[in-house]
């Protein structure tokens, strides 16, 4: 067991709550008011949700994936009836507009469950292979369920973390105990009741709610580990999983840069710029921290950015708004920290720049930031805030350089006319996906893999293994004809060493004369 005691009682994410006891009091960030309440789960409680989604395990597992599949689209009719109140739920507990909960949130669980419902069976069906030496045996591959996955989950996206990373996890056959942030665990634990009311087995889609405590718990009863979060958080879980030897994946931080070249289109970067770098207020894993800009096209960028900046409307969820408050208080703080950092050392604040004065909530101005450099935190930490911090650089190689100067390597985006140029740029950046003329947008497309390297990392959302992660691997190999004996099998010691050792020439040797007379 890690001497982690420190750690267990630690929850970077709880500082927006108030904890009363056996209670979690939930704050609307954009208000100040009461969201609502959650219980802190007591260790044998945890265990006792592990156990009941354990049982509920055994009879999901016995499904078929078409079966499960068409219970997961069931269960997404009664997500959809239930849309205004998740909707309500999640943007009290975040602070985000009702159209980004709708639009992102939402949408991406929808259609994952569409996506992983039809293909899921596809990436978990046997798969044969035709062995290249041993042609008298049929090898195949086959995936089941790990058992119980332990999903400890952010703040940031509280629907999609939680109940959209369960969907895979559950169409390959697991039940899923989800340990939400304590600053929104409502959204997760609604989508898990309405899992129940839609007819998945009781128990089958868990929560567990409270602070880090009741993660660090959880870790000791589940099969796997998957875990969205902070690569402070992450690197202690990981360490805890592998002294259990237990299969982790680690979703971390980002620090993701947006390299606009000389010959972009100016217009489509720009907006692409605020929307990458605002988007739920700047606080996504993927959001453009760092715009390194060609000089030739620097200040108009620039004045473009601010111009668009300008125009945003900040406020309430259920009001026509471009951006929310933020989250969480302590996040705020570390934004404010990074822009007087940056001011300090001679950045120039262009727009916004500080919390907005007088106003109950979470509430920072949207804000570009130019002149910073690499002394500053805003260049190196994750701000996760709404900042937009813009570099000059003199061209394309000094911007691959400093792009790749950095810990994280979660995404990346390059801008240019000329997407080939463009596609070589993307693939000298060290980061776990790059898009072009775009950025982040590989997250709403499950067939490719979405994951980091670097400090980001380990594992990956999506595609083949975004399933696969969730399964246990088995390898079964069937002998093809039945003969008496194999050619190694006893008795026949005898001449063995003299056949194989010819036998290795001939068939690893290069060269017919010298395989044959070699
Ligand atoms: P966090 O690491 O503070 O918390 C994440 C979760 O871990 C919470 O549920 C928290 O209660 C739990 N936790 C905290 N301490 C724990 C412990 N000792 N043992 C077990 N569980 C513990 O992260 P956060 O502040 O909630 O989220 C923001 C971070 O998440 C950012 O760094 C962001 O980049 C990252 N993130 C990454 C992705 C991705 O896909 N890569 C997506 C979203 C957010």
């Amino acid at each position: 067991m890690a001497s982690l005691s420190i750690e267990k009682t630690h929850d970077r994410s709880g500082d927006g709550s108030t904890s009363d006891g056996g209670k979690i009091t939930i704050t609307n960030p954009s208000n100040g008011r009461r969201a609502g309440e959650v219980d802190v789960y007591a260790r044998d409680q945890v265990e006792g949700v592990v156990e009941r989604c354990r049982d509920a395990q055994v009879y999901w597992g016995a499904l078929s994936p078409n079966q499960r599949g068409q219970l997961l689209r069931r269960y997404r009719d009664f997500l959809l009836d239930a849309r205004d109140e998740i909707a309500e739920t999640v943007a009290s507990e975040t602070g985000k507009p009702l159209a980004e909960v709708f639009a992102a949130e939402m949408m991406y669980v929808c259609d994952g469950i569409g996506y992983w419902s039809k293909k899921g069976g596809r990436y978990l069906a046997d798969r044969r292979f035709s062995p290249h030496l041993l042609k008298t045996k049929v090898p195949m591959t086959t995936y089941k369920p790990r058992g119980v996955i332990g999903m400890i989950t952010p703040w940031n996206f509280p629907f999609l973390l939680s109940i959209g990373e369960a969907i895979p996890a559950l169409m390959a056959g697991n039940g899923v105990v989800i340990k939400p942030s304590s600053t929104t665990p409502l959204s997760a634990v609604l989508g898990a009741r309405i899992a129940e009311e839609a007819g998945l087995p009781k128990g089958l889609l868990a929560t567990v709610t409270g602070r880090g405590n009741v993660g660090w718990d959880l870790i000791d009863f589940v099969d796997m580990v998957s875990f969205t979060g902070s690569v402070e958080v992450g690197r202690k879980i990981q360490i805890k999983c592998a002294e259990q030897l237990k299969p982790s994946t680690m979703e971390l931080g980002g620090k993701d840069p947006m390299i606009v070249c000389r010959d972009a289109d100016l217009e489509r970067a720009a907006n692409g710029c605020v929307w990458g770098a605002l988007s739920n207020s700047g606080q996504v894993c993927l959001s453009v921290e760092r715009v390194y800009v060609d000089e030739s096209i620097h200040d108009e960028f620039v004045r473009r950015v601010v111009s668009k900046v300008g125009e945003l409307r900040q406020g309430l969820p259920n009001e026509d708004v471009d951006i929310g408050s933020m989250t969480s208080e302590s996040q705020l703080r570390i934004v404010e920290t990074q822009v007087e950092d940056a001011r300090s050392k001679g950045a120039k604040v262009l727009a916004g720049g500080r919390r907005v004065a007088g106003r109950e909530g979470l509430w920072y101005e949207a804000t570009v930031i130019s002149e910073v450099d690499d002394s500053m935190q805003l260049m190196r930490e994750e701000t996760f805030g709404p900042v937009i911090a813009i570099q000059k650089v003199k061209d394309e190689n000094e911007a691959i350089e400093r792009a790749n100067d950095s810990n994280f390597g979660l995404s990346a985006s390059v801008w240019s006319k000329d997407k080939v140029g463009a596609m070589n740029i993307a693939r000298r950046i060290e980061a776990g996906a790059v898009c072009v003329n775009d950025h982040m947008i590989h997250m709403m497309i499950p067939e490719v893999s979405m994951g980091g390297i670097k400090e980001s990392g380990m594992g990956h959302r999506h595609g083949a293994e975004g399933i696969r992660k969730f399964c246990q691997e088995q390898t079964l190999v069937i002998d093809r004809f039945g003969m008496k004996k194999e050619a190694l099998w006893y008795p026949g010691m005898k001449n063995r060493a003299r056949i194989f050792r010819r036998l290795l020439n001939v068939l690893f040797r290069s060269g017919l004369r010298n395989k044959l007379w070699g």
